[in-house]
């Protein structure tokens, strides 16, 4: 299974008199003789590593590195399956002296995985690396406030509603469907994904759609029906990614399912890659061990993965101590009312802190009032989910309402 790990250490004096080059060239040298590709930065004090490759040898070299008196301080970041590597071959590249900052390195990949940077968590991890994040102690100066908000544009006229009608029946289960409610990123006016939300026959919410079915149908058709999701996307003119909502039920009964799920979704051509799986909280810690192995499969299958309602539950940020996903999305009962609410505003601020330097990408959700997306615009937040800015719509794409002037309402209410 192909493996990916980063990690960031302090070079020991010695390491840094041997020679940065030298230092780099034997590194690339090693690497390669053990099939492991990635990258090595330094910002002249700390190192970030990107190693991947067959999980033994890395896990194998990370062991060396920890055990190395030459690296200090070093700090494990991520360790997890990967479906295929993001770099070809072995990259050094030493961050310019007093520019770290989110701009440096533009473009780090070749097969240009890395220039999506919300997506990426490696680019996110780097990006942060290189702002100063992972240096100790904590409390480094973070980099100034992003630009300010696109104007409003005109909306993405995307989805085609369409009927299901020819679609394969599902055996001895009424046809379902799926409301489609866009994540925007108001400030660029784009769709970053669209979510698929289950409904009834006759317009059931998801909760009383599955209730109807026993333990083990609900498992089996939640899967199931994943596959007139990915029809229906197919039929619209939507190219962005996708997110689908999912039992982990659906997942530990079958040792095969992400598998399976991989295999639907490209039987309607969308790439595993285009996907993001969303499990919720409170679903994410009745069973840990379990999860954690259905997580890393999704992940060796090349699933993007999301814990949605996050903060909803009663894990809290201790879940992304066993699980990383790329997405963490904020339960709107933390949104609700947000602008006026300090416990609320402090518990947010911890979530979007954390994902920063572990390159999860945060999204809110529930966003109803302009006032609670202009407080979290401000505090760092970039995507968005909510009827602020579309409903969910029955087979298409809403229409989305991008708000207008932000910057003076981002000015008028949050000192
Ligand atoms: P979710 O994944 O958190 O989806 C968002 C829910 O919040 C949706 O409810 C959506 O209609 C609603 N929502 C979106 N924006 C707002 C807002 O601004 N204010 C308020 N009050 N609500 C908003 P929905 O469609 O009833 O879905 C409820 C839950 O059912 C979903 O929550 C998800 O956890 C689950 N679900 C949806 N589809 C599936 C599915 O295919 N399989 C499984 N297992 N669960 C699903
Ligand atoms: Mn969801
Ligand atoms: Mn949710």
């Amino acid at each position: 299974m192909l493996h990916q790990l980063i990690y960031r250490s302090r070079a020991a004096a010695a390491l840094l008199a041997h020679g940065l080059e030298r230092l780099a060239a034997e590194a690339g040298r090693r690497n390669r003789a053990l099939g492991i590709s990635g990258l090595l930065v330094c910002d002249g004090d700390y190192f970030l590593q990107v190693l991947e490759g067959p999980r033994s040898a890395v896990l194998t070299l990370y062991d060396a590195i920890v055990a190395d008196p030459r690296h200090s301080a070093v700090v494990l970041i991520r360790s997890e399956p990967v479906a295929r590597r993001q770099f070809q071959g072995w990259r050094f590249l030493v961050a310019p002296p007093q520019s770290q900052g989110r701009r440096w390195p533009p473009r780090l990949s070749r097969s240009g995985s890395l220039v999506d940077e919300g997506e990426d968590r490696v680019a996110a991890i780097i990006d942060s690396f290189l702002c100063g994040d992972w240096r100790d102690p904590a409390g480094a100066p973070s980099a100034g406030p992003p630009p300010g908000p696109a104007r409003a544009r005109g909306p993405a006229q995307l989805g085609l509603p369409h009927g299901l009608h020819g679609l394969p029946a599902l055996p001895e289960a009424p046809p379902v469907r799926f409301a489609m409610q866009p994540i925007v990123e108001p400030h660029l006016g784009r769709i970053s994904s669209v979510e698929l939300l289950l409904r009834g026959p006759d317009g059931e919410a998801p909760a009383a759609l599955l209730r109807r079915l026993s333990r083990a149908e609900r498992y089996t058709q939640d899967l199931a029906w994943k596959e007139l999701a990915f029809a229906q996307i197919a039929r619209t003119a939507f190219t962005g990614k996708v997110a689908i909502n999912l039992l982990p039920g659906a997942l530990m009964r079958d040792p095969l399912a992400a598998e399976r799920l991989a295999r639907m979704a490209r039987s309607h051509g969308i790439e595993p890659q285009r996907v993001i799986v969303e499990i919720t909280e409170e679903e994410a810690i009745s069973q840990p061990e379990r999860f954690y192995r259905n997580v890393a499969e999704l992940k060796a299958a090349g699933f993007l993965t999301a814990i949605d309602d996050f903060g909803a539950g009663h894990a809290g940020l201790s879940l992304l101590t066993n699980f990383q996903p790329d997405k963490v999305k904020i339960d709107r009962q933390l949104v609700h009312d947000i602008q006026r609410s300090g416990v609320r505003q402090a518990i947010v601020r911890a979530v979007l802190d954390c994902c920063r330097r572990l390159g999860i990408t945060v999204v809110a959700e529930g966003i109803e009032q302009h006032e609670e997306y202009a407080w979290l615009f401000a505090a760092g937040v970039r995507r968005f989910q909510g009827f602020y800015f579309a409903r969910p719509a029955l087979e298409a794409v809403p229409e989305i309402r991008w708000p207008a002037a932000l910057e003076e309402a981002v000015e008028a209410r949050v000192a």
